[in-house]
């Protein structure tokens, strides 16, 4: 093997006369006649090489009196068989180009005049060549052949960035007296939120571990311990229903800090924050913005709301119950005495579009009813502010039905000849959901969402705070943790939470929890909480959640146990590494920034995981598969039992 002197990115016009060896992949091959050129690839970058009959010769001929067995012909013809993505090793000569420089290549001066070459190994046939410059090929074909697609100069980057963004968050987290510490994998079955992962166990037949959602209960456990900082930056697994920008298995960055507040944790998660984005983009990030949960809902219909742009959603119920409009009546009909805010209280909520009435056309605002319904609404009422000889009137949609508030809903709204108005009424919480998502519609169609900039910015970051504590399971009817449930309320809440009648809805509904997440251009980034370190307010965590105190117990009787041993008060959080490498890498596809992801129902088209396992290896696991193929393919007809899924 010819060890390598330099990498393929290294090579300067410095290097001129030397002798060095270089390693890698043909990237490109010309063969013209006498010359041979190859662009050699590696990690760093490409280097020319050629194969010069004439140069060659006395090397050659030297190395063939000396009996090596790369002598000059045999080297010629084996250059000439060279094809792209074999693996080759060269040693040669340096020399400025003769052939004139390409500006485009840090290494574009010089070329290398081979005098050995040692093919390491030949290619089969590449399904697809490793070069951001052509069409990418279908993603299916890149997973199943991921080591060729991770060649891709731009998938070599991505690995370097993810590597670079882990050694800057220890540096930071080690530098503030953070201790990393490996929590285990193979862990026990506790409801945190998402649906679990589960691994067989054969010593303990009839027993299962399952792989953690997070290590948030042993983080928490070694602050009980009193690790005092902990990071960690780990693996999690969710067994969740397919998102584009989700993964069966994750990376986070997992933080806890012992006898803090929620002000403790901001300030550390800032400093980090503002470390990273210096050290990953040479970028100087502002103290970030605060607000709550309640106002996101309120101005932009979401909890993670992009702030790159301004529009803003609004409350115009007291106008819409004045008007004629059955619709808005009816809505606000709902839920009446509930108060101000209650998800099932009705409302009416308004998108005021700056400039809608021309590019929104009805095409568009027809989109936006499907849209409203896929989230519950009715439907999205529309009309335009256009002008008018005596000014500006509403037209078209549900106009007669605003026109005699006009001045109001002028005042209210701020409306501008021009603009285009959407209104869906429904509950507080279809509405409020609805309206967030035509709003990021309605950004794409009107196109306000800034491009990149040099450094890929902007980079809008937001703290939301004050969440509920709980919400009603859209299906099961039944209360969830908004966070999870080692989330503790906020602590003005803590007395009125313990008080609180479990069967008192608008009561639960309406406590403030302590927790907290890093919102990035309408990406949650980070979510994190102070945790229950009072075994009275977990208990009634779990009380509410439906866990009787036998069911608590048996699920978390080693939190429960460890709170009674003088817990500290204690607080964290967690990053979502790879949605980090999304924003800086500029993708919206997660599996663009994991070397090996899986496709969206969670298979490794590489591996072919998951996998049918003998029937033996069951047995020895004391599981017995209920799967029948022939029942499966009865119920979804042949023709689609067989296709492939989507990555
Ligand atoms: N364990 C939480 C999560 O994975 C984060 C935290 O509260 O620290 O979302």
């Amino acid at each position: 093997m010819l060890i390598r002197t330099h990498t393929c990115g290294e090579l300067r016009e410095s290097h001129v006369g030397q002798t060095v060896r270089l390693n890698g992949w043909v990237n490109s091959y010309r063969d013209h006649g006498n010359l041979i050129f190859i662009d050699l690839r590696d990690r760093y970058g490409v280097t020319q090489l050629v194969f010069d009959l004439e140069d060659a010769t006395s090397a050659g001929v030297q190395a063939a009196e000396a009996g090596d067995k790369h002598a000059h012909t045999g080297m010629m013809g084996l250059a000439d068989k060279l094809r792209n993505e074999d693996c080759i090793g060269v040693e040669g000569c340096i020399r400025v180009r003769t052939g004139g420089e390409n500006p485009k290549l840090p290494t574009g001066k010089v070329e290398l005049v081979v005098t050995r070459l040692e093919v390491y190994s030949k290619t089969d046939n590449p399904p697809f060549l490793p070069d951001d410059l052509l069409e990418l090929p279908n993603e299916e074909l890149r997973l199943r052949h991921r080591y060729i697609d991770l060649r891709r100069p731009s998938m070599q980057k991505v690995l370097a960035t993810r590597s670079r963004a882990s050694m800057v968050t220890r540096e930071y987290f080690h530098a503030n007296g953070f201790l990393e510490v490996e929590t285990p994998v193979l862990y026990k079955s506790t409801p945190e939120g998402a649906r679990e992962f589960l691994v067989p166990c054969r010593n303990v037949p009839g027993s299962f571990y399952a792989l953690p959602q997070s290590p948030q209960l042993f983080k928490q456990i070694l602050m009980v311990s009193g690790a005092d900082r902990y990071m960690q930056i780990c693996r999690c697994f969710r067994d969740e229903d397919p998102r584009a920008d989700r993964q069966p298995e994750f990376t986070q960055i997992d933080l806890e800090m012992s006898f803090v507040r929620r002000e403790q944790v901001m300030e550390m998660m800032e400093g980090f924050v503002r470390h990273f984005w210096k050290q990953m983009c040479g970028v100087d990030i502002p103290p970030i913005p605060r607000m709550s949960y309640r106002d996101a809902m309120e101005h932009y219909g979401i909890d993670r709301p992009d702030t790159r742009y301004d529009l803003r959603t609004r409350d115009v119920s007291d106008l819409a119950a004045r008007t004629d409009f059955k619709v808005f009546r009816d809505a606000l009909e709902k839920g009446r005495d509930r108060p101000r805010f209650n998800s099932r209280r009705g409302v009416v909520k308004a998108l005021r579009v700056p400039g809608g009435a021309e590019k929104l056309t009805r095409k568009i605002t027809d989109g936006y009813s499907d849209l409203a319904k896929r989230f519950g609404a009715g439907g999205v009422a529309t009309a335009k502010f256009v002008p008018d000889p005596a000014g500006a009137k509403f037209d078209t949609g549900c106009a007669k039905f605003l026109e005699p508030l006009r001045a109001e809903f002028v005042a209210a709204l701020g409306l501008e000849p021009g603009d285009t108005l959407l209104l869906i009424a429904d509950t507080y919480a279809v509405a409020t959901k609805a309206i967030g998502e035509l709003r990021q519609q309605v950004a794409r169609d009107m196109g306000l969402i800034p491009p990149p900039g040099a450094e890929g910015g902007p980079w809008n970051f937001l703290w939301v705070v004050d969440f509920p504590m709980f919400e009603r399971n859209k299906e099961t009817g039944k209360w969830v943790a908004m966070h999870h449930p080692f989330t503790a309320p906020r602590d003005d809440q803590r007395d009125q939470f313990v008080q609180a009648d479990v069967n008192d809805d608008d009561a639960i509904e309406s406590i403030v929890s302590a927790g907290y997440d890093i919102v990035l251009n309408g990406s949650e980034i980070a979510g994190g909480s102070v945790r229950i370190h009072d075994r009275a307010v977990q208990s009634k965590v779990f009380q509410l959640l439906g866990l009787s105190p036998e069911q608590a117990r048996e699920k978390f009787s080693f939190l429960l146990e460890a709170l009674g041993y003088g817990a500290p008060p204690h607080a964290g959080i967690a990053f979502g590494f790879d949605r980090l490498i999304m924003h800086l890498c500029g993708t919206d596809n997660i599996r663009d920034v994991i070397a090996f992801p899986k496709t969206q129902i969670g298979q490794d088209l590489m591996t072919r995981a998951p996998s049918p396992v003998p029937e033996a290896q069951l047995r020895e696991l004391h599981v017995r598969s209920t799967w029948d193929p022939e029942a499966a393919k009865a119920r979804q007809g042949v023709g689609n039992a067989g296709s492939a899924p989507a990555p």
